[in-house]
């Protein structure tokens, strides 16, 4: 269903079901895209895979549909996992519905010694998640972590998948296509500190890349550096 609304519920999805909109969904459809009872939409909860539903009622406090049949049945959708260092409120948001479009199956915030953004809203980000994942008609939404320090993110990453450190200013080779199973680590506006280096140079899985002669911004850093992981996936033919 090319070009539909696409919402994601949770609840369970099933020919026959009934699932309530809540009033920011039903805002949504109702007062934003001016749908009516009746008007189809597209529902997907990344489990059961995706479902076409009638509007059976909506109004401006909440609604209901009706779940017909079965779009796409649920599939998996492995892809590059993205730290990154705590940053500035808007530029972390930006980041996450960037980050989601391109196909990030998760993201985990991280605290690094400049860091300068604070803690950002997990509710805020799930929704900017998953309202990407509805418009990119990812099947999926990505996990998003608590922020933790960089030294424990480390800890706990899986040996056999490559992190690739973003590093300005290094002869670090350039990053390249490298599949699904790895992970891209950005830092924070003022870099990572001496510190932080040596704690990545002693993690046996990373491996320092550089994204290009420029220096960018870490929301841009994070954006090119996926797009270029992604990029072998063939994720972008149709
Ligand atoms: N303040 C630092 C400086 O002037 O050298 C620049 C930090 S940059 C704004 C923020 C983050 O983006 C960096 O920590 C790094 O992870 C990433 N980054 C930006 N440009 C990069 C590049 N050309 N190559 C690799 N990483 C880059």
């Amino acid at each position: 269903m090319r070009g539909s609304i696409r919402l994601f519920v949770s609840v369970p999805l099933a020919p026959g079901e009934a699932p309530l909109l809540d009033s920011a969904q039903a805002h949504y459809l109702g007062a934003v895209m001016r749908r009516r009872t009746g008007d189809e939409v597209v529902l997907f909860n990344g489990s059961d895979g995706e479902f076409l539903a009638r509007i059976d009622a909506v109004s401006a406090r909440g609604g209901r549909l009706a779940v017909g049949r079965q779009l796409r049945p649920q599939s998996a959708e492995p892809g590059p996992w993205l730290a990154f260092a705590l940053i500035k409120r808007a530029a972390a948001e930006f980041l996450v519905q960037k980050a989601t479009e391109l196909g990030a199956e998760r993201l985990l915030p991280f605290r690094a010694d400049r860091s300068v953004g604070v803690l950002p809203n997990p509710m805020r980000l799930a929704a900017i998640a998953t309202e990407a994942a509805e418009q990119s008609e990812r099947m999926t939404r990505p996990e998003i972590a608590p922020p933790a320090a960089l030294a424990d993110l480390l800890a706990a990453w899986p040996a056999d998948r490559p992190l690739f450190a973003a590093i300005e200013r290094r002869a670090a080779p350039l990053l390249r296509p490298c599949g699904r199973q790895a992970g891209l680590l950005v830092g924070p506006e003022g870099g990572f500190t001496d510190r932080e280096l040596d704690l990545l140079a002693r993690s046996p899985f990373v491996r320092a890349v550089s994204l290009g002669p420029r220096i960018l911004r870490a929301e841009t850093a994070a954006i090119a550096g996926l797009a270029l992981l992604a990029a072998p996936s063939g994720e972008a033919a149709v």
